[in-house]
């Protein structure tokens, strides 16, 4: 494992993609030659973003821009709004995302962006001219060629409307094509709200099918009912699994005959969280880990499976809707333990997918519908999942590590095939 000199120890998510490259280097014979080119970023951008507050003073917040990988295409990722974004998260998201197109063998790299500050306590304009900001000072390095964005957590498809609306007017004239996932009429495509979550539901039930793990009947307790979580929870139900147990940022709720998801959903729309949910008991935070469970959806952030968690979770699947949810000493808890994990490059990866459909719309301004999105996406990711279950059973790994050598081999053909400029 090899570091940058602006990345500290304890920067843990960017550490944890090292280690995972440096359990992939074994299986990828003499392309291990180029696997530096993965332990650094391609392009790094800090910017500075001031904006003017609704009471007339100044604030100045921190915004990111990594660009990973730009080997297979341009970057492609999200911008997370968080009050605890920092550069080593960015460049540890960027380097996910180029993994996650390359293991969909989509045409992009990997890119990530964000900006330090709680989008909550914002007012909608303040939340609008930071945006803005943010826009013009990474505008250099985005565009439908180079750099594409995305939503994240604490960004939706108002934030992208602004960021493509801020690019067009530097540009001279509409350019859809610069971010995905914006609203419908702007270029935007249906299906894409919902297209992680169904990718969490789509990629868990082709993989329970292969372990004789029946959905109907199964229980399955669900951490964050936001975008992704709660879509992957109404489809599991819908299918006749039984949610169980769901934890948000307020609280944790249970039900051992299950919680029903769309009446939760209905009142998530005025309630801060689960929490105060009359349909199922509060349980403590620390309880939601070992309640009987088949199936585990961790969908909300990073770091959550640590290794007591691990050594204690009672799940036999594990389906990652959030990235990097599991520690790497944890993972290897998980595997001794015979838990399958679908790891999050696979797993969440249904909202990229429709992001590129987007972006293909967008540059033939031709545009599908949902159902010819949706089959579209079940078919790519059923077949990823054929992909990495085989390459798992060749090298007796995990689904992670196979999901990473199918991706590194990749990445490292195309960047021998390129060779290193000036040569
Ligand atoms: P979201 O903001 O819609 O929802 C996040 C959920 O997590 C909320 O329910 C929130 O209450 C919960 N949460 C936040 N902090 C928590 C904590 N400390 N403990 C328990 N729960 C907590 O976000 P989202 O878009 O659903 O994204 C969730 C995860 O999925 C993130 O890791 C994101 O990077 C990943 N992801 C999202 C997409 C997408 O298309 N939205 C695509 C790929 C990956």
């Amino acid at each position: 494992m090899t570091n940058l000199s602006y990345i500290q120890q304890h920067d843990k998510a960017w550490l944890t993609f090292l280690e995972q490259i440096d359990r992939v280097s074994p299986f990828l014979e003499d392309l291990k030659e180029h696997i530096d080119i993965l332990r650094r970023p391609k392009r790094v951008l800090i910017v500075d973003v001031p904006i003017v507050m609704d009471d007339g003073s100044i604030r100045h917040f921190e915004g990111y821009r990594v660009q990973h990988s730009l080997t297979r295409g341009p970057g492609k990722g999200g911008i997370r709004y968080h009050p605890n974004v920092d550069l080593n998260e960015v460049m540890a998201l960027s380097a996910w995302m180029t993994i996650k197109t390359a293991v969909l063998n989509l045409p992009f790299g990997g890119a990530k962006g964000g900006v330090r500050v709680d989008p909550k306590s914002l007012s909608p304009r303040e939340l609008e001219r930071l945006t803005r900001r943010y826009t013009s000072e990474i505008a250099h390095i985005i565009g439908p060629q180079k750099d594409i964005p995305a939503p994240d957590v604490g960004t939706n498809q108002n934030v992208m409307g602004w960021i493509m609306d801020t690019y067009s007017s530097g540009q001279g004239h509409t350019v859809t094509g610069v971010v995905t996932g914006k609203p419908v009429h702007l270029g935007g495509s249906l299906g894409r709200i919902k297209a992680t979550g169904r990718g969490v539901y789509i990629t868990g039930c082709a993989i329970a099918k292969k372990i004789n793990l029946p959905i109907l009947g199964a229980k399955i307790a669900v951490q964050g009912l936001g975008n992704v979580g709660g879509e992957a929870a109404r489809l599991f139900q819908e299918a006749g699994a039984i949610i169980t147990s769901i934890q948000d940022h307020t609280g944790t709720i249970h039900h051992p005959e299950g919680i029903d998801i769309p009446k939760l959903l209905d009142y998530l729309q005025h309630a801060a969280g689960v929490a105060g949910f009359e349909g199922a008991q509060v349980i403590s935070n620390d309880d939601f880990w070992t309640t009987d469970m088949d199936i585990f959806i961790p969908a909300a952030l990073e770091g959550q499976i640590t290794v007591e968690r691990a050594q204690n979770i009672k799940a036999k699947l594990i389906l990652e809707g959030a990235n990097g949810p599991t520690y790497i000493e944890a993972d290897d808890i998980l595997t001794q333990r015979n838990i399958i994990v679908v790891p999050d490059v696979v797993c969440n990866s249904g909202g990229v997918t429709v992001s590129y459909f987007e972006w293909v719309q967008d540059m033939a301004s031709f545009f599908w519908s949902e159902e010819e999105i949706n089959q579209r996406l079940d078919k790519l990711m059923v077949q990823v999942v054929d992909d990495v279950w085989n390459m798992a059973n060749q090298h007796l790994c995990s689904l992670r590590t196979a999901a990473y050598i199918l991706a590194c081999r990749r990445i490292l053909t195309a960047r021998k095939e390129r060779g290193v400029f000036p040569g």
